[in-house]
């Protein structure tokens, strides 16, 4: 008997409606910045003049010291699994880092290295939830944290600043602990509000937690973009702990200080023990990340400095540009950014809906701005300054004109004159 193999069409129709994915899968929304950076990128395709101020990476070219370092990996052919948790010289240059960055001396087993910060993250919360324990999320956050603790099975308790502004309070953090509350993460300086907290509100945290066994888990990602000769403290100087018995957890990685996104390198440091479940668990999932970009965060970490000097005055120049235009816009509220690629400025004055008001300006004014909205600040939109001058000031323009019945109701954009028919 001859056998038939079905065509794709009909496994498809065979499989499509029977088959089914994870109740927890199915909860993970879409990473809205991934998804606003796809949309971008399909309209760029299609020749359309987007002005992107969704992005959470700068222009500049990787540091010629991770270009050469990887290079010269790539180039003994000898591209291998590494050990699960990184190369020794990468965590060698990380305890270096780590030493003259957070004045803490770590040893190589406090280290394990993984694909960029966001992994980090996942690892730490995978390796220290059990289904049901609570993660207090500090709004506004980054869109990542409530999802992967979802993904843990655990529970997003997100604190909000009830004035409205982007500072938590510790006392709104003291009544969302509960004996469920396993772990705090902290972003400072932060994305997407771009300040940085209070250094005595970090010695707050830190004290009440190492008291409480809550783990600190601070997401330092933006440390060093901090702008106006303000200075970020280190979490370790607000415990007497030493790293086995702290339970701070630091992230950081080189994809933001060095613009070096692609690569993909990010690590964590904790006491031995914890690490080690952290390897155990990357080692079933990823094994470990490539060799040539571990080398690339080498050479970055051990490289020249300047570069990251030379993009946190640019961004701050940015940032300088982005107040002035989005201070003379009518109605728009702001908080001048500390430091990061990002602010998150008030648009309630046009709209308390963000995600209408961003889809509202892609369409109409080509301008990528991401809606507040996903970030737990309804009522605002993130605008990056990490970008050009010009995306800067055209970006804001094109919002004025899209949304401010004062402003000139023609616009070009490129050669195109556009006409606002919609005020
Ligand atoms: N944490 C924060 C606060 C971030 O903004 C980002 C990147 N958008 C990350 C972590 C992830 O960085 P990485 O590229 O190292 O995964």
């Amino acid at each position: 008997m001859q056998c038939h193999h079905p065509t794709w069409h009909e496994m498809k129709k065979e499989v499509g409606p029977t088959m089914t994915v994870s109740q927890l899968a199915k909860s993970i929304a879409e990473s809205p910045t991934l998804k606003l950076n796809e949309e971008a990128r399909l309209l760029r395709e299609k020749g359309e003049a987007v002005v992107h101020l969704g992005a959470g990476e700068p222009k500049n070219k990787a540091p010629i010291a991770a270009i050469l370092s990887s290079a010269a990996k790539l180039n003994t052919g000898d591209i291998k699994y590494t050990p699960t948790d990184g190369i020794p010289s990468l965590k060698k240059a990380i305890i270096k880092y780590t030493e003259e960055n957070y004045d803490r001396v770590v040893a190589p087993e406090n280290i394990i290295i993984s694909g960029g910060a966001k992994q980090s993250v996942f690892n730490v919360l995978y390796s220290i939830i059990n289904p049901q324990d609570e993660v207090i999320i500090l709004a506004p956050y980054w869109v990542s944290y409530p999802e992967m603790v979802k993904m843990v099975y655990g529970v997003p308790v997100i604190v909000r600043p009830e004035d409205g502004s982007f500072y938590p309070r510790m006392e709104d953090i003291l009544k969302a602990v509960s004996s469920y509350t396993k772990a705090i993460i902290v972003n400072s300086p932060n994305n997407p509000s771009g300040v940085m907290y209070p250094e005595q509100f970090i010695a707050e945290i830190v004290e009440y937690c190492e008291k409480k066994g809550i783990f600190v888990i601070m997401d330092d990602i933006y440390h060093k973009l901090v702008f106006d000769g303000k200075v970020w403290p280190s979490p370790y100087k607000f415990t007497k702990k030493d790293v086995e018995s702290t339970h701070v957890i630091v992230i950081n990685g080189v994809s933001k200080l060095y613009g070096m996104t692609g690569f993909r390198i990010g690590w964590a440091i904790s006491n031995r023990n914890l690490v080690t479940i952290m390897s155990n668990v990357q080692g079933q999932i990823t094994s470990c990340t490539s060799v040539i970009l571990q080398a690339a965060a080498e050479g970055a970490l051990t490289g020249l400095q300047s570069a990251i000097e030379s993009l946190r005055l640019t961004l701050e120049n940015n940032r300088n540009v982005m107040m002035q235009e989005l201070n003379s816009f009518n109605g728009v509220k702001t908080v001048k950014p500390d430091g990061t690629y990002y602010c998150l400025p008030d648009f309630r004055a046009y709209s308390n809906d963000s995600v209408k008001l961003s889809e509202l300006l892609l369409k109409k004014a080509l301008v990528v701005a991401v809606p507040g909205k996903e970030f737990g600040m309804e009522g605002h939109l993130r605008l990056s300054y990490a970008g050009s001058i010009k995306d800067i000031t055209e970006g804001v323009a094109r919002i004025k004109w899209a949304l401010d019945p004062s402003s000139p109701n023609e616009i070009y954009i490129g050669d195109r004159k556009l006409v606002r028919d919609w005020l």
